[in-house]
C-alpha cells in the first residue's frame, strides 16, 4: 500500500490515487506526491 500526500495542504490521501477524479478531501487539489514511508529494517525484540 502506498501513501500519498496532497501537494498543497499535505493532507494524507487515502485510497487509490489512480482512480480518475480523485481529489484531496481537504482542499480539492488533484496534485499529490508519493510519501516515503519510513521503513524500519531493524525490527528486533530485545
Ligand atoms: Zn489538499
Amino acid at each position: 500500500m502506498r501513501l500519498y500526500r496532497c501537494a498543497k495542504c499535505k493532507e494524507r490521501i487515502r485510497g487509490d490515487i489512480n482512480t480518475v477524479g480523485i481529489q484531496c478531501t481537504n482542499c480539492g487539489t488533484k496534485m499529490f506526491y508519493k510519501e516515503r514511508p519510513n521503513i524500519k529494517k531493524d525490527i528486533k525484540n530485545e
